[in-house]
């Protein structure tokens, strides 16, 4: 599969400006990720709830994230002030995330409704996994979040056996999850999660906390 994408070799050689021209250089690179971002509901909400955050989100199909590019220009205009720190890049975040994001730089990455590959000879193609999740708490400050959503409860399985499993990562405990604002918007304002409410099915989520390296034995 030949995505076609361009990369750094490393974070240093990335220029955040075109993404954020209204930021100050010192706030330029992310800080929040949202991966696979669809039509970019999460990014831009995340953008008015965090607003000392830089938030990127990600996503593969270029006409996607077109969309997403636009829709924040759009709003930047219309609402003077506010999404200058929302963005979208095209990524396969598969590949190339530490390419162009920093170790220890990011508060939180979310993953919303990712798609589930149900067939077993799949499966390395989902989005969680031993090694991308090393890779994630790579990117992660210590102590900072994954939060992980989605309506299939066998993919919801798949994401605590691996997460549990990763010695970077441990459950947040349930009353800091419930009462996390974040959590309320993974579950009601990405696109996908407003279609899974239409149609009745269940959402499957769980927030990971990514251990300090003192900390893991
Ligand atoms: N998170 C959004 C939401 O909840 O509305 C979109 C969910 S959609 C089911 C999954 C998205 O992930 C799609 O837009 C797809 O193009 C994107 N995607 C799949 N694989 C990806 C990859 N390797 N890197 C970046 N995005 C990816």
């Amino acid at each position: 599969f030949n995505d076609n994408l361009t990369y750094p070799t490393k974070p240093a050689d990335f220029d955040w400006q075109p993404y954020y021209p209204e930021l100050p250089a010192s706030k330029i690179a992310p800080t929040v990720i949202d991966i696979g971002c669809g039509f970019g509901g999460l990014t831009v909400e995340l953008s008015s709830l965090l607003p000392d955050a830089t938030v990127l989100g990600l996503e593969i199909r270029a006409k996607v994230c077109e969309y997403v590019r636009l829709r924040v220009i759009s709003l930047r205009e219309s609402e003077k002030g506010k999404y200058k720190n929302a963005a979208c890049m095209r990524s396969n975040t598969m590949k190339n995330l530490v390419n162009y994001l920093n170790p220890k730089s990011l508060d939180k990455i979310f993953i919303c409704f990712p798609d589930p590959h149900f067939k077993a000879k799949n499966h390395r193609r989902r989005i969680v996994s031993y090694d991308l999740l090393t890779e994630y708490a790579y990117c992660l400050k210590p102590n900072a979040l994954l939060y992980l959503i989605t309506d299939v409860k066998a993919l919801h399985e798949w994401h605590l056996e691996k997460t549990d499993s990763h010695e970077m990562f441990e459950r947040l405990d349930e009353e800091t999850m419930e009462s996390d604002p974040c959590v309320k918007a993974m579950i009601n304002v990405t696109e996908e999660g407003k279609k899974v409410e239409r149609s009745g099915s269940n959402k499957y989520y769980m927030v990971y906390r990514r251990l300090p390296e003192e900390s893991v034995t």
